[in-house]
């Protein structure tokens, strides 16, 4: 198997699995139990909260874990226009955000008489700060920018924007999705000028289902969800331990090498870059400034499915798009200003530190078989 599919999930790590299954089977008390058991799985909260921390480069008491990604995107939203949507009623967005921002953005849109600026981007997916900043006002509740793009992986000036929100609209909630930008760029939480940030378990080897948020102390942010007053009372509910412990596990295993997997990541890129340009028949979508991890690609003609179905019949495994999408034409090459054509016909490719030059032979050679045979059909 090719899996070329690392923005849409990776593959687990042995150590996350092995905390998973020992704290299922072994540790599996409730954290808020006052017996032994329960301060074991409390324990095992605290160290992952202090793997998590570590990796975002802040005190361990901002770390709120979630069930993913998606979560903490609908909270913060949703808690930005709680708190300021009665006087405030102007969110700004990037036009590349994920449907986790998107939607809940668009559902205050539709249903609570919020306006929504959403910031177009360049044709290679950049964001322009000073576009973004110029659409910025008092009147404005929620200010939240993605760090890396899941379907180019271009790379947004988010410090730039919200060091000049907070300078100059102090109340304004800045909100960072970077689920795709975790442990593969550093994050260095308090200079990001960012009130909350988002990352997930399961794009860092870890499982599905967890996820956590950096929360600046004092946003005053109302709680998510109330109840037993867990995750510093922001987020009730019994903890996951077991995926939040196999999440730090994988951010413990994996974050003193991250520099070394992105060197590993920039190689491959190129790599694969410097062989499709030897194709004519496929177009790079993917900026210059984007992470090597994630090159957006279209090949002239074949429908997104119809490629991918061919490759997964050799054994590789890319995306269209976003996973996220489910065969939806791409918003975010869209809103780069690309044509319906390179749209349709889009695939990302998407690299882990596994990722050898071998699997991306594999793949070349596979595109260059698969349109000798599509185009002529
Ligand atoms: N934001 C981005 C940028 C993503 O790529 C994803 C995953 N596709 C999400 C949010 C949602 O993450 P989760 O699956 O953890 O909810």
């Amino acid at each position: 198997m090719v899996y070329l599919d690392n923005a849409a999930t990776t593959k687990p790590c042995e150590q996350a699995i092995s905390a998973v299954v020992f704290n299922m089977e072994e540790e599996f008390g409730n954290p808020s139990s006052l017996h032994s058991l329960g301060i074991k799985a409390e324990k095992a909260l605290t160290e992952a909260r202090k793997a998590i921390a570590a990796a975002l480069i802040c005190d361990p008491q901002c770390v709120i874990f979630t069930s993913g990604a998606t979560e903490c995107n609908n909270a913060v939203i949703f808690g930005a226009a709680k708190k300021l949507g009665k006087r405030k009623k102007k969110i700004v967005i990037s036009a590349g955000e994920h449907p986790s921002v998107s939607e809940p953005v668009k559902h205050l849109e539709t249903n609570y008489g919020f306006s929504v600026t959403r910031v177009s981007l360049s044709r290679t997916g950049e964001t322009d700060p000073d576009l973004f900043i110029s659409e910025i006002d008092d009147d404005t509740c929620l200010v939240s920018c993605m760090l890396v793009n899941n379907e180019t992986g271009a790379i947004a000036p988010v410090k730039k924007i919200f060091s000049y929100v907070k300078k100059n609209f102090p109340e304004c909630v800045t909100h960072c999705d970077a689920a795709q930008g975790f442990m593969k760029i550093p994050i260095k939480s308090a200079e990001l000028y960012a009130d909350a940030i988002t990352v997930s378990g399961h794009k860092v080897h870890a499982a599905k289902g967890v996820g956590a948020m950096y929360l600046r102390k004092g946003t005053g942010l109302s709680p998510f969800s109330f109840g037993g007053k867990q995750e510093f009372g922001m987020r009730s509910g019994t903890e996951s331990v077991p995926l939040i412990a196999g999440f730090g596990a994988a951010v413990r295993r994996f974050l003193p090498s991250m520099n070394t997997a992105y060197e590993n990541a920039e190689a491959i890129n190129r790599y694969l870059l410097k062989k499709l340009s030897k194709l004519d028949f496929i177009t790079v979508n993917s900026g210059e400034n984007a992470i090597p991890f994630i090159v957006s690609f279209s090949v002239r003609g074949i429908p997104s499915e119809v490629a991918l179905h061919f490759l997964e019949s050799k054994g590789i495994y890319l995306s269209s798009g976003s996973a996220c999408s489910k065969g939806a034409r791409s918003s975010v090459l869209k809103s780069m200003g690309l044509s319906n054509d390179i749209a349709d016909t889009s695939l990302r490719a998407s690299f882990c530190r596994a990722t050898s030059m071998g699997e991306i032979d594999a793949l070349v050679s596979a595109l260059y078989e698969g349109y000798e045979s599509l185009a002529k059909i």
